[in-house]
């Protein structure tokens, strides 16, 4: 496992418990922009193995896209 380094004021572990909820829009703008931060910077992140890394691969390339939406994501995640 990697390190659960602090990036976008969340630590890995914290990303993790998190991500179901973010996929599903269910957290606070406050919450999901620090997971967003977090993803975008987190190269430890996206080494986690499987599903894991498949779902914070998927975000960071919406994230990188010119218009970053949340809808896109939901849509992305239920596919
Ligand atoms: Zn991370």
């Amino acid at each position: 496992m990697a390190d659960n380094q602090l990036v976008g004021g969340l630590r890995c572990f914290e990303v993790l418990a998190v991500l179901s909820d973010y996929v599903d829009g269910e957290l606070d703008a406050e919450t999901k922009a620090k997971v967003e931060a977090h993803l975008a910077g987190c190269d430890a992140c996206t080494k986690f193995g499987g599903e894991f890394g498949a779902v914070v691969g998927a975000l960071r390339q919406k994230l990188q896209a010119d218009e970053p939406s949340a809808a896109a994501v939901l849509k992305w995640a239920t596919l």
